[in-house]
């Protein structure tokens, strides 16, 4: 859907608590995780987005950017019925492809540069929460690369936290350029390790081949290490899939997912039957 096809009527005005920065400071990109309290009317469940309307230059007639970014922890409502919130935000900058200047990204700009008691307007929500499996004994594979990590981070405290009963596996699969960029688990900034002690929680990192110069991850190395099993679980019927990012990540795991299954055909077919049972679900941009 383009943005421009956005119901952007429901408008709610929110206020900045926090920002704080959650790439390594070596890591070549800044992301920030922005906590805001909005306007009680509003309600959003984990695995679906806001917008936001960044202000526009009224100068020549722009009113606002519409922008969209996923919810990155469990909303909490306040005792004064707001709701409080997050959302990772990677400061962006594009290439002009005529001039081949570096020009920066509006809307990221303007969230990474809002600082706590800023006021900001946004809108929806958008999109399906993630559908949550009712059974306890559920095995969830959560694949997120670069700012796709921040569903499953909302995600996982959501099953940690609310579900006491819940004894299923949860697989995350976290892709980045190196360690640095591994966004909520670095050196610095480490939300997960909450969980390492469970048993039933792992955590694979794929990283770049050649970081810095590609910018594909290599699923391939963290997904065959562990093939077999994957293959398992994914016949399973009690198995949920949840992809988060870049569009591109899609190719890339359909690649790897072709080989673990033994070819292109096998896996597309068992990739419908998933979707259609609604446990594959995709939330990339
Ligand atoms: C459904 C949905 C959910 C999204 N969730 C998030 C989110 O949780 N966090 C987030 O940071 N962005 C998210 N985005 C992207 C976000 O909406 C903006 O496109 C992004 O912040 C760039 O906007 P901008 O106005 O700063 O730059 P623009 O001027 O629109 O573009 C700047 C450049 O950055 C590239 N780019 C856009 N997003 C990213 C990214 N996340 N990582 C690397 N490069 C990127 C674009 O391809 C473009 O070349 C989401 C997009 C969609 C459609």
């Amino acid at each position: 859907m383009r943005l421009e096809d956005y119901d952007l009527s429901r408008r709610y005005d929110a206020e900045v608590l926090d920002s704080r920065r959650i790439s390594a400071a070596e890591a070549k990109d800044e992301v920030r995780d922005i906590q805001f309290e909005v306007d009680g009317r509003f309600d959003v469940q984990v695995g679906q987005n806001i917008g936001v309307l960044a202000p526009g230059r009224q100068e020549i007639g722009q009113d606002h950017h519409f922008r969209l970014y996923s919810i990155a922890d469990v909303p909490q409502r306040t005792d004064d019925g707001k709701l409080r919130l997050s959302i990772c935000v990677r400061r962006c900058y594009y290439i002009d492809e005529f001039s081949g200047e570096r020009y920066p990204g509006i809307a990221s700009n303007y969230l990474c540069d809002l600082k706590p008691g800023d006021k900001l307007t946004v809108t929806g929500p958008y999109g399906q929460a993630f559908p949550i499996p009712a059974e306890n004994d559920a095995t969830l594979i959560m694949i997120g690369a670069g700012t796709g990590i921040a569903p499953f981070r909302a995600f996982m405290k959501h099953f940690y936290q609310q579900r006491p009963d819940f004894q299923g596996r949860i697989w995350l699969f976290h892709g980045g350029d190196t360690g640095l960029d591994l966004l909520y688990r670095n050196r610095e900034v480490d939300d997960f390790a909450l969980y390492y002690d469970r048993e039933t929680f792992e955590a694979f990192n794929a990283l770049s081949e050649r970081p810095g110069w590609s910018e594909t991850t290599d699923w391939a190395a963290a997904m065959h290490a562990r093939g077999e099993e994957l293959e398992r679980w994914l016949s399973e019927p009690h198995t949920y899939v949840y992809v988060a990012g870049l569009e591109r990540i899609i190719d890339e795991l359909d690649l790897v997912l072709a080989e673990v299954a033994g070819s292109n055909r096998i896996w597309f077919r068992w990739k419908d039957d998933l979707k259609a049972e609604g446990r594959w679900v995709e939330l990339v941009y």
